[in-house]
């Protein structure tokens, strides 16, 4: 096991301007924690706030809290703090729902803005989410909606007059690869498509310029980089001139809280002004209350200092891993340009799934990416170039000593 209390510093992290953050969350005890690509730590400000919600909102104020602590507008006041993290202007970023179900609004959004066209331009390996909500939608609109999918370093040569949507994922789940948004954009301009971005592994760990980049729509999760929790309710944005030209509803999931007037309760669904129509039913306000006070961590955080230290921790694992000859066992099938990387890395081996429950049963939790990829997540916010020294350490034991062919690393649970 791993000790990480009582350490010397490491000489790397002694000049990290973010080094006192990892303060803020509850590190458990004896763990190098390399998985925030897929669910960011607890903070202790997370821990408080939902305590708080629990005790004093819900159990004390009860159903006045909806006015009293504006639970109303959570969904907004929540979105509007996202979308200073991906360079959204105020009002036009929401929290709520799932991912999946914030893709399913806005590529309804953006096939009825751009009705006329029906292909929907996207990645072989994209996230399979985002995949099966076009199908989906293909099995209910028919030839209104088309997937065609492309490699992903053709996707940008793909876009042509005939695509109605780009949908792209800006850093791959599985390479880590970064797409160029502002290429991307401007060719889908070019061509007349309309751009939808999934931010799920870039909102909270590198800058995001989403109206600078004219990006027509995102959807991103929280509980990755932002620390919201698990299943913790999702964001969506839209872009300033379809929110202000287009009075009509613009997604089909019409909830009452999407209405103009929620509380008149009417027979007849009139889409509420700006963002709030993408809004569909009640708020999870335990949820939202967490992602709430997981946001508060990055307010005075310049988001190219995050930027700038997962570049370094993820260059340090390289190097790291080189100096331990263990990129010949496991090559890395990330970008070698750290410009063209997300926050984390892959390594191929033919073992991947047993060399990381191997290294969990180190302290060390990483993931596995079927069918054979160790994947390493940099959360630059508690991450330490101390914890990365440690963890390549305890990745070259078991590669080299093969300790991963124990049969106790074999066993597969329902979550890989
Ligand atoms: C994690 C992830 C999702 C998850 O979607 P949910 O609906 O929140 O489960 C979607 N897209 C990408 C690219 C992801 O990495």
């Amino acid at each position: 096991m791993l000790t990480t209390q009582n350490s010397a510093k490491h000489s790397l992290d002694l000049s990290d301007p973010l080094a006192k953050l990892r303060n803020e969350f509850h590190i458990p005890a004896d763990t190098i924690y390399l998985d925030g690509n897929s669910l960011g730590l607890l903070s202790h400000g997370v821990q408080e706030r939902v305590a708080r919600t629990l005790q004093q909102e819900w159990g004390n104020d009860v159903i006045t809290s909806w006015n009293k602590h504006n639970w109303i507008n959570l969904p907004l006041i929540v979105g509007d703090k996202i979308g200073r993290l991906i360079g959204a202007p105020a009002g036009h970023t929401v929290c709520c729902d799932s991912t999946s179900i914030n893709l399913f609004k806005v590529l309804s959004a953006a096939l009825q803005i751009n009705h006329g066209r029906t292909e929907v331009l996207s990645t072989e390996d994209n996230f399979p989410t985002d995949l099966y909500m076009v199908q989906g939608l293909h099995k209910l609109l028919g030839e209104r909606c088309t997937l065609r999918l492309v490699p992903e370093n053709e996707l940008l040569d793909s876009i042509t007059s005939e695509t109605a949507v780009v949908l792209a994922t800006e850093v791959n789940f599985r390479t880590g690869r970064r797409l160029p948004l502002a290429e991307l954009s401007q060719k889908a301009r070019e061509q007349g498509a309309l751009s939808i971005i999934d931010l799920a592994h870039s909102a909270g760990a590198m800058p995001v310029a989403l109206l600078e980049n004219h990006i027509d729509f995102a959807v991103g999760c929280t509980y990755k980089y932002m620390n919201a929790g698990p299943g913790a309710p999702a964001f969506l944005y839209v872009a300033p001139r379809h929110l202000e030209e287009h009075s009509k509803p613009l997604q089909p999931l019409f909830g009452w809280l999407g209405h103009a007037e929620p509380f008149a309760f009417s027979v007849d669904y009139a889409p509420a002004q700006g963002i709030r129509q993408f809004i569909t039913g009640t708020p999870p306000i335990l949820a939202l209350a967490a992602v709430d006070a997981a946001l508060d961590i990055f307010e005075g955080v310049d988001m190219a200092d995050v930027r700038d230290k997962s570049v370094g921790l993820s260059k340090y694992w390289l190097e790291r891993m080189a100096a331990e000859g263990l990129l010949e066992h496991m090559p890395s099938i990330s970008p070698s340009d750290a410009a063209e990387r997300g926050s984390q890395l892959a390594f191929e081996h033919e073992h991947a799934f047993a060399i990381c429950q191997a290294l969990i049963a180190e302290g060390v939790i990483a993931d596995f990416r079927a069918p054979k990829y160790l994947r390493i997540g940099f959360s630059p916010l508690y991450n330490s170039y101390a914890e990365i020294e440690k963890a390549v350490a305890a990745l070259a034991v078991i590669v080299h000593e093969r300790h991963y062919q124990r049969a106790e690393f074999q066993q597969r649970g329902a979550v890989t």
